[in-house]
């Protein structure tokens, strides 16, 4: 388990606690992800939903098959950024 050093006291942190068991100073999780690459993950799963909906709907005959396929690539590529 990782452990960080409070920026205050230099008391050891357990990497999951939110702020310092010593001093009560809040603690930055290093090990997160930052929130634009949660984001993106997200958007590549909706991508990749979207995407086999659409070739579904392309091998099914529907008329927004193909359509569809350009939002989902759309998604995809934004998720990789
Ligand atoms: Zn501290």
């Amino acid at each position: 388990m990782a452990l960080s050093i409070c920026t205050k006291c230099g008391t050891e942190i357990a990497a999951r606690t939110s702020a310092c068991p010593s001093c009560g100073k809040a603690v930055e999780a290093p090990d997160d992800a930052p929130p634009i690459r949660k984001l993106s993950g997200k958007f590549q799963a909706a991508g990749v939903l979207i995407l086999a909906s659409a070739i579904v709907a392309t091998v099914a005959g529907t008329w927004w098959g193909p359509a569809m396929a350009f939002p989902g690539v759309a998604l995809l590529l934004l998720g990789r950024l």
